[in-house]
Order: structure tokens, then sequence, then C-alpha cells
């Protein structure tokens, strides 16, 4: 086991190994040198890919108990060194510990909920001429490509169904975050056998080597709807299956109905969540005018009593944005905002630093076509919108690239209901946002996504129909 901030290796055939080229892992906090972590060449992807592949026949021949059981001990491993991916987490990612602590137990969670998951054959025709059932069969090895904002829970989206449906996989953590997912691999040595599960951290041409490596199956990506295009554009070459969890520009409809100091509590975490560094952060709010100015007030007061800082310290609510490349994004950001003329009710500019820190920042009303509208801040910038029918809220919702989730707030859940119906969204939550589960489909509609992470759908994404007809009468 390596030292919790050194020796990190990559996890290649059940055996930890160096690469010459290194990367250098950042606190974003402090933008101290955490360490330096290899950096996975196209040789290095070969030997994991031909590993897995070696390990896939036997692997996809273990009973479906035994692969269950071993998912679910990867879970118990994570839980008995949470303390140190805490640490990890906190410092690479930045994120609190409040955060923290629900990443790690909801990657337990889900080794232990995915290990109880299974696909039965399907009878579809069993009549006195023949017999069919539909199986659900593995696909051999699964590339998997995760981002820097949930390295731990959203690698577990991938390992976990991944293994039980009988794959072999070989995963890229995000340059940016590769600690907890290498320290992952480590763990995973000690329960799966050599090559079932192989991790590379590496740079984003290692990604595009993945999604383009002749002896991968399937890529299940989560990161930006850029990637993910060249991704689907890659894996067109020969036909791989994908599934893609990528951006969002979630609208939050807020009914006159409502509670305005609590719709603001709630609005607030809906979108400042882990800095705002989240798929599904609300990412635009539409308040109704009756209860426009209310609402705006409230969020701007609760803005005030929350803590930026070292996600690593007690009493850290928000941590700071997790990379440069992000922070100078979300900082362009904030100067065309500057440059709009709207007012900006609190925040506006970037902290002197050290450290990525962007302080919430809530716009008053911004034109529908402006930037921190239109685009995804992926940043604690948030816009707040007046409307006044619901036809043209739905509409404004609606007028996005984007569709992964969304959530209506009113006292009349009926309505609010029929409003969630028009809306094109993956996932619509009322009254409360950021409700996950193992066994709860997530996936993007339009340009937020392709196929779904969790619940037996989500399984199934890692796996063939196969159908085997049997005839009944002796030839
Ligand atoms: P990103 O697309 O830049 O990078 C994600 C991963 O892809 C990294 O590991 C990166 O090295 C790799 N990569 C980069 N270029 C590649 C290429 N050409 N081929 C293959 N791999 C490549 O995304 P990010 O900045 O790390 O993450 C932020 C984005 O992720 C946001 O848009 C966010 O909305 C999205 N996201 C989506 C979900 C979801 O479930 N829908 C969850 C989290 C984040």
């Amino acid at each position: 086991m390596t030292d919790l901030f050194s020796d990190y290796r990559l996890t290649i055939d059940g055996a930890l190994v160096d690469a010459g080229k290194r990367i250098e892992v950042i606190n974003p906090a402090t933008e101290d040198l955490i360490c330096t972590v290899p950096s996975a060449g196209f040789e290095q992807l070969n030997e994991a890919v031909a590993a897995a592949k070696r390990a896939y026949p036997a692997w996809r021949a273990t009973p479906l108990a035994e692969r269950q059981r071993m998912v679910a001990a990867l879970g118990d491993a994570i839980e008995v060194h949470a303390e140190d991916f805490m640490r990890l987490l906190t410092m690479e990612q930045g994120k609190a510990r409040a955060g923290a602590e629900w990443e790690i137990g909801g990657s337990v969670a889900w080794c232990r909920a995915i290990a109880e998951q299974s696909l039965e054959p399907e009878l579809v025709e069993d009549g006195p001429e023949r017999r069919v059932e539909t199986l659900r069969v593995p696909l051999g090895v699964v590339g998997a490509i995760t981002p820097w904002n949930f390295p731990l829970l959203l690698a577990i989206w991938k390992i976990a169904p991944a293994l039980v449906t009988g794959n072999t996989m070989v995963l890229k953590p995000s340059p940016y975050t590769p600690l907890c997912t290498l320290k992952l691999g480590e763990l995973a040595r000690e329960i799966f056998p050599k090559g079932v599960l192989n991790i590379l951290s590496g740079d984003d041409a290692l990604g595009a080597a993945i999604t383009s490596h002749p002896d991968i199956a399937k890529i299940s990506f989560t990161g930006s709807t850029a990637t993910g295009r060249k991704i689907m554009a890659s894996a067109a070459g020969d036909l791989k299956r994908i599934t893609l969890e990528l951006g969002g520009n979630d609208p939050a409809i807020v009914l006159p109905d409502v509670d305005p100091k609590q719709a603001a509590k709630d609005i607030f975490w809906a979108a400042f969540q882990n800095s705002a560094q989240f798929c599904v952060a609300a990412k635009r709010v539409y308040i109704h005018n009756d209860v426009y100015d209310e609402v705006r007030d409230a969020l701007v007061e609760y803005s005030s009593t929350v803590k930026i800082g070292d996600g690593a310290q007690q009493g850290t609510d928000l941590g700071p944005i997790q990379n440069r490349m992000q922070y100078e994004k979300v900082k362009d950001l904030l100067a065309d905002t500057a440059a709009l003329g709207v007012s900006v009710l609190t925040g506006g500019a970037a902290s002197k630093g050290p450290g990525y820190f962007i302080p919430v920042t809530l716009v008053d009303n911004p034109p529908d076509d402006s930037r921190v509208v239109r685009e995804e801040a992926f940043g604690p910038v948030l816009p707040l919108l007046r409307f006044s029918d619901i036809d043209d809220v739905v509409r404004r919702a609606n007028g996005t690239e984007y569709g992964l989730a969304a959530s209506v707030w009113s006292a009349d859940t009926e309505k609010a209901r029929a409003i969630a119906a028009r809306i094109e969204a993956g996932t619509v939550w009322i009254n409360e946002v950021h409700i996950f589960g193992p066994h709860i489909a997530f996936g993007g509609h339009k340009q937020s996504g392709m196929g779904v992470e969790n619940a037996l759908e989500g399984l199934a994404e890692y796996t063939n129909p196969q159908t085997i007809i049997t005839k009944k009468v002796a030839v």
C-alpha cells in the first residue's frame, strides 16, 4: 500500500506499475503540489487492455454470485479506508467534508446495492414447437473515463455494473483528480482476479486512445458534452457501445405559491452544492414575478451565511473550483456577465488567491440570450430569471441543447407534475433535488447524454441481448 500522498502507481494486470511521464496533482485550495502520479502511455494502455481481454473469459464464466460478492467487497474496502478517501477527496478535489462523506458513503452503498442486481433471462415463448429465451451477455472489455467533480462515485457507477455483468475494465480518471481512483485500483487488486479492473491515470490523449482501441467493446464516459461528441465519433469506427453522461444547464422553476425563504435555501443548495461543479446543479432559476423579489432577497441573505474555504478544514461549506482551467473559464464568464450591465447581487469577482476561489455569484434577471443563461457555468454563478406565464417558462426552460435534469418548486405538487411532464430532461425533481439511487435510472435527454446509469436499465447497458431459440421437436 502506498503512502497516502505519494508513490501512486497504475494498476495493470493486478500489478502496481510506474510510468516515466508524470502528472502533477494540485490542491485547488492552496495551489500547492500534492504529489505526482504516473501518466500512462499508449504501450501501457495496450498492456492494460490485453490484460483485461485475457481476464475476460474466466471472469465472464465466474458465477454471478461470486462477481457480486467481489463488487460488494470493494464497497467494504472503501468503507474500511473511508478516512483516507476523505483526506484524498477533500485535498485533490477541494470539496468540503460533508460532500466528501456523501460521495464516499454513496460509493460504498452503490457497490453493495449494485451487487444485489442481476438481469434474469427472459422467457419470451415456450410453446409446443420451440422455446425462446433472451439472455443478457457481457460485452468484453469496457473502457471507462471519468471527470473531476465526483471522481470516486462516478468511477463506482461504472465499475460496479460492468463487473457484476461479467465485463472487465480499463478505467481512466481525470488527470486533475487521479488519487482516489488510483487508491481504488490498489484496493481492487486484493479483491478481483488480475486483469479484471485496470486503472490508468493519464491525459486527454490517453482518453482518446481508449475510445479508438480495437479491443475495447464499450465506452462508458462521464464528462463534458464537447468531449462526448468526440467520443461518439471515435467509437463509430468499430461500432463500440457507448454510455455518455454529459453536461447540463438545468432549469429550476419556482411557482408563486412557495414559501420564499424555504425555497431560497433549497434553491441555494440545488445550485451551489459542490461549488456548482455538478452536472445536475440548478443552473438557471426561473422565479415567478409574484415572488421574485422575495426569493431573490432571501437567496442573497442566505448566501452570506455560507462559508467558502479549503474543503479539508472543518466548518467549510463550499470549496474552490477544482482546477485552473475551469477557474479561468468561470472568470471569463464573470467578465462577460459584468459587461451585460445587469445587477450582480452578490459575488462577481474571483478572490485574489492562492486557491481557485470564486464567491457565490447571483445575477439579477440577465437576458435569455446572455452567456450566463445559455452556457453551463460549472462554477458558482447563477442567473435568476423572472417569468409570469407557465407556457413561456416551459419554452424557455426547454430552449437549450441540454436535457439532463430540472426541478419544479410549488406547494401544489399536481401542478408541478404537470409542468414536469413538459420538461425535456432525463430527471425532473419536484420540491427537492439530487436524489439518486442504484435503483433509479439516470440519464440525459438531447445533448446531455446517451443511455443511462443505475437501475436495471443501467446494468443492461453493459450487456448485449442474446436470444436462444430452441426447436423442441427432435431433428
Ligand atoms: P471533460 O470532458 O473535459 O473530461 C472528462 C474526462 O474525459 C477526463 O478524464 C479527460 O481526460 C477525458 N478526455 C478529454 N478529452 C478526451 C477525448 N478526446 N477522448 C476521450 N477522453 C477524453 O470533462 P470535465 O471537465 O472533466 O468534467 C466536467 C463536465 O462533466 C461538465 O460538463 C459536467 O456537466 C459533466 N458531468 C456530467 C455528469 C453526468 O452524469 N451527466 C456528471 C459529472 C460531470
